[in-house]
């Protein structure tokens, strides 16, 4: 069983406001009669789902083609939050003890890939310093940044930054039941770039427990 936990890129996949959107630009075209078909892509690195880098939130932080991967491979729970829009996500609101060194957290507050809506739910430092000292690496999101859409100074990142964790964020975990899954999201080497989009996925989920909320 294998659950694509990224939403399609397409020209109405909603970026940050004021980020560059995926455009598609066809240079040669089979039904036009050209030899092969030929595309370019122009659009932000923090593309639907996407891995941030150190160096999206810190002058002298790694880039993407920096980080080991395997931050990005490995066994991982899926928690599904019970958040309000426009708030942090509490340890006190975490549902079930942790059970892997990868977190994703479903909140819901971000329900549609193609329509940015800034009130979504983020981290709070507290949460990311807590799952830190309970061995997490890695920890993911389903809405467009770990950090709420007003926020400054970035604790969230700060906290990632501090504990050298790695972020995943636009992630779609609709229809993904709680439990314990590999994770395989591997950012394109991107040499010196900020974040990279990811086709994220879960395999497996045999001792996945559905909850009831
Ligand atoms: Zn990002």
């Amino acid at each position: 069983m294998i659950y694509d936990i990224s939403p399609a890129i397409t020209e109405r996949l909603a970026v940050w406001p004021g980020d560059v959107p995926p455009r598609r630009e066809v240079l040669l075209d089979m039904k036009r009669g050209d030899s092969i078909t030929l595309s370019a892509l122009r659009a932000t690195v923090h593309l639907g789902a996407h891995a941030d880098a150190p160096s999206h939130y810190a002058a002298d932080g790694q880039s993407i083609d920096q980080r080991r991967l395997d931050y990005y491979i490995g066994p991982c729970q899926v928690m599904r939050v019970k958040v309000p829009r426009g708030a942090c996500i509490t340890a006190e609101m975490l549902t079930s003890p942790i059970t892997a060194s990868r977190v994703l957290l479903w909140t819901g507050t971000f329900p549609n890939p193609d329509h940015f809506n800034t009130d979504f739910a983020a981290l709070s430092p507290v949460l990311v310093d807590m799952l830190h000292q309970q061995a997490v690496v890695l920890i993911g999101i389903d809405t467009p940044s770990v950090d709420l859409f007003d926020s400054k100074d970035l604790p969230a990142h700060q906290m990632f930054l501090r504990h050298d964790m790695a972020i995943l964020e636009g992630l779609v975990l609709d229809g993904v039941p709680e439990g314990t899954y590999e994770l395989i999201a591997l950012p394109l080497k991107l040499a010196g770039f900020d974040a990279s989009p990811v086709r994220a996925v879960l395999k497996g989920g045999r001792d996945s427990i559905m909850k009831v909320q």
